[in-house]
């Protein structure tokens, strides 16, 4: 990659916000020797305290840090923009239904999407962090019809890092030891942490572990991890957010080792039964700046119930934002 490459984040003065910009301008989201261009878009009650982060920055003196502008408004924020990471997002309050919850962000990702389309750069890479982000990235790329559609991806890397990390606890291995790991689905409940393709040290992981311990603890803790750390902490989990959405673009824009995958929820291109077009997560390897669908995996009955029913999740808010008319 060359540079310098403009990164527009979104609710940049928020929590995940935060833990991500500082990281952006130290070189991890790209590359130890690209320049960056940082964007930050907020809402307008929101401005003063991006100011106060883009001052932190400053005083940083990161030495790839280029220049920093802040805005509320999109065709400004997305100008130029190579990289996007929509983390900004209408969280779901007590009471809220999800329809009320699908249409508020879609009135947020919504004109993000026809900005992109309308001014940012031709080689765009769009992250959504924001939840349920699946669905606010299919409302976005829904809104952009001039960018490729396998450029807008929303994050389960953060659940793919939670499941090395539970599984490498449990084996009493490095997380360097485990391989070929998937989250397949949406992010949410229902996502599938897969162990019957993953390996640790070249075994089939799901011939490590009993299957008690997978079903019941493993997959479980997985997917209510954000609740667990919600609850010791007293706040989300906005770093280890912020940190996977730095895996994400790296890999996209680096690629993915050799012998290795991720897991990534990109448009569907049919395979695995996944319905074409919804933004699921597969098993990814990227390279050229590009994600492919690892294919040739058998799915066993349980994975396949399991896939299924995210996906069925995931049709369902398709299904949902329609009726609303956002997509
Ligand atoms: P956070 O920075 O903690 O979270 C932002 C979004 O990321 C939420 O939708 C959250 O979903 C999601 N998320 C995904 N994974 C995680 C995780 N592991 N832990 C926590 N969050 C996760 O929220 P804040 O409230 O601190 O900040 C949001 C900022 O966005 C605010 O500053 C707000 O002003 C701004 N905003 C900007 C918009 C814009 O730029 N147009 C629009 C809307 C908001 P979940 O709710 O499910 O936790």
């Amino acid at each position: 990659v060359q540079g310098p490459v403009t990164v527009t984040v979104t609710g940049a003065a928020g929590q995940i916000g935060y833990a991500l910009l500082f990281r952006i301008a130290s070189g991890h989201l790209l590359g130890p020797d690209v320049p960056v261009k940082l964007r930050l878009l907020e809402i307008t009650p929101a401005l003063k305290a991006a100011e106060g982060t883009a001052m932190e920055l400053a005083d940083c003196a990161f030495p790839l840090l280029q220049s920093v502008d802040i805005s509320d408004d999109p065709r400004v924020a997305f100008d130029g923009a190579n990289v996007a990471l929509l983390v900004g997002a209408r969280p779901r309050t007590k009471g809220m239904e999800r329809g009320d919850l699908l249409e508020a962000n879609g009135g947020i990702f919504k004109p993000q999407g026809e900005a992109i389309n309308a001014v940012a750069a031709d080689d765009i890479k769009v992250l959504v962090v924001g939840n349920p982000a699946n669905t606010n990235a299919l409302i976005a790329q829904a809104h952009a019809p001039d960018v490729p559609a396998e450029r807008f991806t929303a994050m389960t890397r953060l659940d793919h890092n939670r499941a090395i990390s539970q599984l490498a606890s449990k084996l009493d291995v490095p997380v360097t030891a485990i391989k070929k790991l998937t989250i397949w689905g949406n992010h949410s409940a229902t996502q599938y942490p897969d162990l019957y393709h993953a390996e640790v040290n070249g075994k089939v992981a799901a011939e490590q572990v009993d299957e008690a311990w997978l079903r019941d603890t493993f997959i479980p803790t997985v997917a209510k991890r954000g609740a667990a750390i919600i609850e010791a902490r007293g706040a989300s989990s906005a770093a280890s957010a912020a940190n996977a959405a730095i895996d994400h673009v790296y890999s996209w824009v680096n690629g993915t080792p050799e012998g290795d995958w991720t897991s990534a929820a990109i448009p569907s291109d049919g395979s695995y039964g996944v319905p074409e077009g919804l933004i699921s997560s597969f098993p990814v390897t990227a390279k050229d700046g590009k994600f492919q669908i690892v294919q040739g995996l058998e799915i066993d009955a349980f994975s396949r119930e399991r896939i299924d029913a995210s996906v069925q999740e995931l049709a369902e808010e398709r299904d949902a934002v329609r009726g609303l008319g956002l997509i």
